[in-house]
């Protein structure tokens, strides 16, 4: 499984959960609780 945590809020984009891997969204995405561009969002392996 693979998560994107936005820097700010730290949010979290989780692949599985949002159906979409996040290098297919596209750049005009914005983090729903900041705003922040795809830009603050580091990737985070997980592995079960
Ligand atoms: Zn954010």
């Amino acid at each position: 499984m693979t998560t994107y945590r936005c820097k700010r809020f730290n949010y979290l984009y989780i692949e599985d959960e949002q159906g979409n891997i996040f290098e297919n969204v596209g750049n005009d995405y914005k983090c729903p609780k900041c705003r922040a561009s795809k830009s603050f969002f580091v990737k985070k392996e997980n592995t079960k």
